[in-house]
């Protein structure tokens, strides 16, 4: 079963430090989502997760079913099972989508165990069409002039293709029309398993409308500072996050 826990992790950014300690368990099955005022470390955090360069983590743990995943390449923490859809999808000139997808799928299947090209394309397309894509994005430069809701839906694409152990979406709702909304919360639905987690930072709780987490962190200048379930989601988009800050004596 699949277990992923962070443990103390602070990470800073051109030596300022942005996350001071964060803890965290996912295990298969379960849908956790972060929400948090702009600024806080949200995207820092999936970075630092990820293994992003730009982010040095000077303390922590991170394992996945066991294995510490900060020792990892980021080559190696995709292959070991996750799975990070950026705030801001990166364009690659002269990749085309589908050659992208498939040598992504074949790093994470590893070497012997590659994908047939019919296979490839069945899955691809098949996909696709649950995400309401026009054919033509497989063919197209990875992520180039593409729209921004188009961007979202490629990256829901990679994700299930990839098949992975677990899933970061930073602000994966973030400028998607209602139509768009209701495709990408589908397509992730439909990944849900046993033996998948999910993390799922949104600034807007209008995405966990169509996800449903089980459970909801705030999070504030670097820190989760509150957990709950459902409700919690409900009562921040209602009332904001001054009652946050007043409860807990946060000044900023
Ligand atoms: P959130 O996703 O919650 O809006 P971020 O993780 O993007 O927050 O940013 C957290 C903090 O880190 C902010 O103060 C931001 O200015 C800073 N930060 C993020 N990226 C960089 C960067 N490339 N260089 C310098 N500071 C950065
Ligand atoms: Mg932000
Ligand atoms: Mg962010």
């Amino acid at each position: 079963a699949t277990h992923f826990v962070v443990e103390g992790l602070k990470a800073t950014i051109e030596e300022k430090e942005i996350l001071k300690g964060i803890n965290l368990e996912i295990k298969g099955g379960e849908i956790h989502a972060i929400m948090g005022p702009n600024g806080t470390g949200k995207s820092t955090l999936a970075s630092a997760l990820m293994g992003h360069p730009k982010f040095e983590v000077t303390d922590g743990k991170v394992t996945l079913n066991g294995e510490d995943v900060l020792e990892m390449a980021v080559d190696e923490r995709a292959r070991a099972g996750l799975f990070l859809a950026m705030q801001y999808p990166s364009e690659i000139a002269g990749v085309t989508n589908s050659d992208f997808l498939r040598s992504a799928i074949n790093a994470r299947r590893g070497e012997g165990n590659e994908i047939s090209l019919i296979k490839f394309i069945r899955q691809m397309e098949g996909q696709m069409k649950v995400l309401e894509m026009n054919p033509e994005f497989a063919h197209r430069y990875l992520n180039e002039g593409f729209s921004g809701g188009e961007k979202k839906r490629n990256e829901i694409l990679q994700m299930l293709l990839l098949d992975p152990k677990i899933v970061v979406l930073d602000e994966i709702d973030s400028g998607l029309d209602i139509d768009a909304l209701r495709i990408v919360a589908n397509g992730v639905n439909s990944m849900r398993s046993e033996d998948r987690g999910f993390l799922i930072i949104t600034h807007y709780q209008r995405l966990l409308n169509y996800i449903k987490p089980d459970f909801v962190h705030v999070m504030m200048q670097g820190r989760i500072v509150k957990s709950g379930g459902p409700e919690l989601a409900e009562r921040l988009e209602a009332e904001g996050y001054d009652w946050v800050k007043e409860e807990l004596g946060i000044v900023d």
